[in-house]
Parts: structure tokens; sequence; C-alpha cells
């Protein structure tokens, strides 16, 4: 089966054909969020029609298009449900429209972190596996679950699918969902600078002369000794390994996957998450297997076939 797929990220959009095993052709579209999703349709189908004729698939030979979106959807009815701002318009759009007019194919539309874990089941990390939960570190922090194989999603599609906003801490920092405390309000790429600047001795810190106050510096800086970079990236371990443990609790993984940009250092972050999850998640039948995700960017576009075929 082939398919078309695009994974709709802040910045920019992964237009690609793919297969069951592969990313037959890829093309990247840079975006503005905040100008919402309604302008960018037509580049979105140009870019996907210059990848069909490189991988030489005509768009009849696709199954369908899947899109892949950061925010809540549903399903069933091919909408998108709410967002976070960003493309805030996209609850307004009636997508599988566009998609009939553009390409006369099915479409399904999923969020892109529940799409990244079918592909990192299909073709990654979680291969052969029926119990997943993944945990994607960047911007946000992502939080999804299949259980017994199916895609944990319930009755207004947002179970299982949001992990990042668990709660850390009871009392901490606004999140943007509302909350207080949540784990990606408390050690995320959006909240690192705040959680920095209020970390006493921070302005001493070489954290504070940093050009990008991002994970990179902290982890750099934290390596060279920097005492407040070390305090720092300790606390956002802890907070994610704090949500690891509530989402085994919650989800009964067999395998929990930890990907995006933040886990790319993933010799700093995973070992302090694998601790904590083998330590102090109740798991009475064995150890939940942590693994650091395969498919890196394209994750989300190997979950296109099987979010196509039902999944
Ligand atoms: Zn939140």
């Amino acid at each position: 089966m082939k398919a078309l797929v695009v994974d709709l990220g802040g910045s920019h959009a992964a237009c690609a054909v793919v297969d069951e095993a592969r990313v037959l052709d890829r093309r990247s579209v840079p975006l503005e969020s905040a100008r919402g999703l309604a302008g960018a349709l037509p580049a979105l189908a140009a870019a996907l029609r210059a990848a069909a004729a490189d991988a030489g698939v005509p768009p009849s030979g696709c199954a369908g298009l899947a899109l892949g979106f950061c925010g809540l959807v549903d399903p069933v009815a091919g909408r998108v449900l709410s967002t976070n701002a960003k493309y805030d318009d996209a609850p307004s759009l009636d997508l599988a429209g566009w998609c009939r007019e553009a390409f006369s194919l099915p479409f399904r539309v999923e969020n892109d972190a529940r799409l990244a874990l079918l592909g990192e089941r299909a073709a990654g990390a979680a291969r052969g596996c029926d119990d997943v939960v993944m945990m994607t570190l960047g911007t946000g922090v992502g939080g999804v679950a299949m259980v017994e194989g199916r895609l944990l999603r319930g009755k207004h599609f947002q179970a299982g699918v949001l992990g990042g906003h668990l709660v850390a801490a009871f009392d901490g920092r606004r999140c943007t969902c509302g909350a207080r405390g949540c784990v990606e309000a408390e050690a995320s790429t959006w909240a690192l600078p705040r959680v920095a600047r209020e970390w006493p001795g921070f302005a001493g810190s070489a954290l504070a002369r940093a050009e990008r106050l991002d994970f990179e510096a902290v982890f750099s800086l934290a390596e060279s000794g920097d005492a407040v970079a070390m305090a720092v990236r300790d606390r956002c371990l802890d907070v994610w390994a704090a949500g690891a443990v509530a989402m085994v609790h919650a989800w009964d993984p067999e395998v929990l996957v930890v990907g995006g940009g933040v886990a790319r250092r993933r010799d700093d972050v995973l070992p302090a998450i694998e601790a904590r999850v083998r330590g102090e998640a109740w798991t009475p039948w064995g150890k939940v297997d942590v693994r650091a995700a395969a498919l890196g960017e394209d994750a989300a576009l190997h979950g296109a076939v099987p979010l196509l075929q039902g999944a």
C-alpha cells in the first residue's frame, strides 16, 4: 500500500509519499502556524504532487491521504477539534473535502504524536509491540498510548494523548492547556527559559550568557560543570522521569519509546528515565523496556499506512 502523508509541525510541514516500509519521497514546506492552515493548503497539495511525481507514484495509486496534526482531532469525522496556539483556523476547515477535491482520495487525520507512535510500531523502535507508550521531548512534551494493539482514543478523542499534561507539580507553573504544573510546563523547550531564569543564581551562571537558552545549552554547560545548568538539567530529568512513571501507571505498556528533539541527546536523557521507571513504577509483571525512538522526524510519516489501514 502507498499513501500520501502530511506531518504538520509548528514551523514546517513534511509532505511525503510512503509505503509500508519506506519514505519514497518527502518535501519540506515552511509554514507559519500563527497564520493558520487554510492559506497553506495549496502549498501542501503542490508539495504532495511533486513528491508523488518524483516517487513515480500517481496520487491515484495511493490508498489515501493521512494528516498528522498538532492538536486534538476527531479521526472518525476527519476534523480537527481543538488547537493549542497553532493553526487555530483548523477546526473550521473541511479537510476531507479539500483532500477529495485535490486528490479524489480518502482522508484520515490523527494527532501527530499518535501518528508517530503508529510509525515507530510499524517500522521503528516498537515493532511488533501491542502495548506501547511513546513520550516525545521537544517544544512541548508528548505522551501517547497504544493498549492491546489499539490506539487509546476515548469518547472525546483525548484519552491517551495528553501525557505531557499529566501533572508533575500540583502547585507548579501555569501551562498553555489551562492546568498547572504539567510535565511540559515544568520541562520542555518552551518552558525552559522561564525555568532557568527563575533558578537561584541564574544571573551568575554561564546559562545567562548562552546564545540560545535551550536544552543543548543546558546539557553542554552542565557537562562543563556549571552548577545552575546541572541543577536545571537534573530538575528536568526528574520531571520527565516522573511523567514517564505516571504514564506507565496509567497505560500499562511493555515498551516506553522516548523520542523528540531533546531525546537526541540519548545518553543524557534515557538512563535517568529508565532508572526511575525501573526503580519506581509498580509493575509486578516485570520491567518496562525503555527504548530510544528509531525513526526521528520520519516517525509520523511511517504512521500513514497503518492509519489508513484502520488503526
Ligand atoms: Zn498542560
